[in-house]
């Protein structure tokens, strides 16, 4: 059994915001007044310490950093907090927290809705997720979607296609249980990209979704895949040998 919460950590959405201000970061489909409202949040945190800023977004590396501010980097520790304090109180970043506090709700939604379904469908598959997951939530307007670690998941609100949101979240969580290798990879991408995607929205499969690095094992596996589904006796140790196999060294 597993737990999962959503979770808006205040300065880790700041700090999101921040690294991320190129125009591919956002999500496609954000309309101007999403794009908007964080653009006027980066642009307040740029004007309050620009130095701070591009140290936050990796632009700048803390021991030039350091050098050139004569600060001994507890103090540099501290001053990221004042700064992080300074931006949190502002009228900026009230509205990008509520937008995102919005979006929370309409993934609890989407994601309670679906739970049954999915949960039945990843333990017929043999997989017993264990422990209390944490998804924390960025603003909507930016692309964010990775397994951080520690059973911590990184997200945004996405309405790509239906079900968007259910099915990569479930994909991040899936990184906790498999090894880092591209076949485990393909394998939680025909998990949860492909199958699970298709359980939810009839959207048949090949073509593909996910990434394009992964496809010709994916490609490659696919039979072995399709065997699994039917197969009444599932051993997933064994499916990840399979996928060994299909990727190259
Ligand atoms: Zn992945």
């Amino acid at each position: 059994m597993f737990t999962l919460n959503f979770k808006v950590d205040q300065k880790f959405l700041a700090s999101y915001a921040i690294a991320n201000c190129e125009r591919h970061r956002f999500v496609d489909n954000a309309s101007d007044s999403a794009r908007g409202e964080v653009a006027d949040f980066q642009n307040l945190a740029w004007d309050l310490s620009k130095d701070l800023y591009k140290l936050i977004d990796g632009r700048e590396l803390i021991g030039d950093f350091a050098l050139t501010s004569n600060l001994p980097y507890q103090d540099i520790g501290t001053k990221l907090d004042e700064y992080f304090d300074e931006l949190i109180r502002s009228k900026e970043f009230g509205i990008i927290s509520k937008s995102t506090e919005d979006a929370v709700l309409k993934i609890e939604d989407e994601w309670n809705r679906n739970y049954g379904f999915c949960s039945e469908y990843i333990k017929s598959l043999g997989i017993n997720l264990d422990g209390d997951f944490t998804a924390f939530l960025v603003h909507p307007a930016l692309k964010a979607g990775r397994y951080l670690g520690d059973n911590k998941i990184l997200w945004s609100y996405r309405t790509d296609w239906p079900n968007y949101n259910t099915v990569y979240i479930w994909h991040e969580m899936l990184h906790s249980y498999f090894d880092r290798g591209d076949g485990s990879h393909a394998i939680i991408e025909l998990i949860t990209d492909e199958e699970l995607r298709f359980r939810l929205n009839k959207e048949k499969y090949p073509p593909f979704v996910g990434h394009d690095f992964l496809e010709k094992i994916k490609a490659k596996g696919l039979p072995t895949w399709k065997k699994y589904l039917e197969n009444p006796d599932k051993d997933i140790k064994q499916l990840i040998k399979d996928f060994e196999e299909y990727s190259p060294a």
